[in-house]
């Protein structure tokens, strides 16, 4: 069984369009996610 907690996935920035490493929990969580630019995602 896979662990879903500890998947990630990539997206990409809106403003900077470097790509954000996101667990996946966090996006379960709608949690907000920073990029390294400080843009929320
Ligand atoms: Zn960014």
């Amino acid at each position: 069984m896979i662990d879903i907690g500890k998947q990630t996935i990539n997206i990409n920035c809106p403003k900077c369009k470097s790509k954000v490493n996101i667990n996946v929990k966090h996006v379960a969580d709608q949690k907000l996610v920073k990029c390294i630019c400080g843009q929320g995602i």
